[in-house]
C-alpha cells in the first residue's frame, strides 16, 4: 500500500504555498525536496556530535567517523559495489564525471585517443571532456538517436576504434525521460576493450541501480537528485582502475606520508578525498537512501510511472503540444513544447498558479540543438507527488493555452 498522504507529511516544505496557493512542485530532476529523517540527521550530528573525522583520536571524532563510514557502506550496498573501496564523495555529479575524466584521463588517455558520448548528454557530461580533450588531444565522438530519443546502437558500435579508451552515458536523461540500455552499450563497450562511465543522476532516485548488473566501470550521482543534501555526489569507480588512477587534488585526508620531496597518498577511497570531507552530509545521505529503501524503489517507480501516463494523456489533449522522447517508456520526466508560446512564458504562467516546472536548454544545449529547439518546459515528478497535483498541472497548462 502506497500512503501518499502519509509520506508527504515527511515533506514539510509540500505543505507551503505560493502566490496563495498550494505549491505544486514538479521541478524534480533539478532538486528533490528532503524528508524529516534528512533534515533531523543534519541537526542531530551538527548537536551532538559534529568533530572532524579520521584523525581524532577523542569520542566526538570517533563517532563521527564512525557515521560518515557507515554512510559510505550504505551507498556501497546500495548500488550493489564490492567494496566501499569503490565508494569516492565527492560534490557531486558534476565533481564525479570531473574526477575521471581528468584522472582516467591522464592514467590512461593519450592524443589521438577517443571518448564516446551521446547527443543527450547534460553538459556535466560533456564539458569535462572537452577539457581533457584540449589538454591532451582527446576526441569526442557522439552517439546519434532517433526522433522518439531512443539511440542507435548500431551507430554506437561503429564509432569504436582502437582508440577509443571510454564511453559516457546517462543512464536516464534529464530531458527525455527514459532509460538508455546502458547494461548493453556496457557489454559492446568491453567487447572493444573500453571502459564505461554511467551518470545515473537522473536513475538512481526512480529505478533501482545495480553497478555489479550494469557492468559499469564508474557510476556517479548527486545527493541533492534522491532526497538527500547538496553539495554532496557519489563516485563508484572498479577498485582495479580507481588504484591505476592518479589523485585528483591535493591536500589533507588523502596522503599517506608528506616531505618536501616527495608524497605518498592513502589508501582507495581516500586518495581521491582531499580536505575535509562533507561528513554531516554523508550521514544526511545515508539517511536519504534510508528512507528511498523503506518507501522502496519499486513502489515509487510504480506511482512515478502512472503519474506520468496521467500527464501525458492530459496533455496530448492540448493543441500544438509536442512531448519530447518516447512517451512509453518515460520514467519520472516530462518535456515539452506548445506551439506559438515559448517556454518561459508558459513556465512563468504556470508558476503564477502555483505550479513549479523548468524551462530552458536543461543544461543540454546539443540535445535542444538536435531537436531544432532553443529550449522546452519540463515536468518532473518524485515519490511524493499526487494524481491532483497532475490534475493542477494539466488544469493550469490548459488554462495558460487557452489565454494565448
Ligand atoms: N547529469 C544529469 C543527467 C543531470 O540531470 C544533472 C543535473 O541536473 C547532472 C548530471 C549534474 O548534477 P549536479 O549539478 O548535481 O552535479
Amino acid at each position: 500500500m502506497y500512503d501518499i498522504q502519509a509520506l508527504r507529511k515527511e515533506f514539510p516544505i509540500l505543505g507551503r504555498e505560493v502566490y496563495g496557493r498550494p505549491l505544486v512542485y514538479l521541478d524534480n530532476a533539478a532538486t528533490t525536496q528532503k524528508p524529516r529523517a534528512v533534515v533531523d540527521a543534519i541537526t542531530e550530528e551538527y548537536f551532538s556530535v559534529n568533530a572532524n573525522v579520521h584523525r581524532g583520536v577523542h569520542y566526538l571524532s570517533q563517532q563521527a567517523t564512525e557515521l560518515h563510514e557507515a554512510a559510505r557502506e550504505k551507498v556501497r550496498a546500495f548500488i550493489g559495489a564490492r567494496s566501499t573501496n569503490e565508494v569516492v564523495f565527492t560534490r557531486g555529479t558534476t565533481e564525479s564525471i570531473n574526477l575521471v575524466a581528468s584522472s582516467f584521463g591522464e592514467a590512461f588517455m593519450r592524443e589521438g585517443d577517443e571518448v564516446i558520448l551521446t547527443v543527450m548528454e547534460h553538459h556535466s557530461n560533456i564539458v569535462p571532456w572537452q577539457l581533457l580533450g584540449q589538454r591532451r588531444g582527446v576526441k569526442i565522438k557522439v552517439v546519434p538517436m532517433d526522433d522518439d530519443g531512443r539511440l542507435d546502437l548500431a551507430e554506437y558500435e561503429k564509432l569504436f576504434t582502437s582508440r577509443t579508451k571510454i564511453v559516457a552515458v546517462c543512464h536516464v536523461s534529464n530531458v527525455l525521460g527514459a532509460e538508455n540500455p546502458v547494461g548493453r552499450m556496457a557489454e559492446i563497450a568491453h567487447a572493444h576493450g573500453a571502459h564505461i562511465l554511467v551518470d545515473a543522476a537522473q536513475s538512481v532516485p526512480h529505478l533501482p541501480v545495480d553497478v555489479a548488473a550494469l557492468g559499469c566501470d564508474f557510476l556517479v550521482f548527486s545527493a541533492h537528485k534522491v532526497y538527500g543534501p547538496t553539495g554532496l555526489g557519489v563516485l563508484y569507480g572498479r577498485e582495479d582502475l580507481l588504484e591505476r588512477m592518479p589523485p585528483y587534488q591535493g591536500g589533507g585526508e588523502m596522503i599517506s606520508r608528506v616531505t618536501f620531496e616527495r608524497t605518498t597518498f592513502e589508501q582507495l577511497p581516500f586518495k581521491f578525498e582531499a580536505g575535509t570531507p562533507d561528513y554531516i552530509g554523508t550521514h544526511a545521505l545515508a539517511a536519504a537512501l534510508a528512507f528511498v529503501e523503506r518507501t522502496g524503489l519499486e513502489n515509487i517507480a510504480r506511482h512515478e510511472h502512472a503519474l506520468v501516463r496521467r500527464a501525458v494523456e492530459r496533455m496530448q489533449h492540448v493543441d500544438g503540444m509536442r512531448i519530447y522522447g518516447a512517451a512509453e517508456d518515460k520514467g519520472a520526466v516530462v518535456a515539452f513544447n506548445v506551439a506559438g508560446i515559448h517556454p518561459l512564458d508558459l513556465g512563468t504562467l504556470l508558476d503564477r498558479l502555483g505550479v513549479a516546472i523548468r524551462t530552458g536548454h536543461h543544461c543540454a544545449q546539443p540535445l535542444m540543438q538536435r531537436f531544432g529547439t532553443e529550449g522546452m518546459a519540463r515536468l518532473s515528478i518524485a515519490m511524493y507527488n499526487t494524481e491532483e497535483e497532475i490534475d493542477r498541472f494539466a488544469d493550469a497548462l490548459e488554462r495558460v493555452c487557452r489565454m494565448f
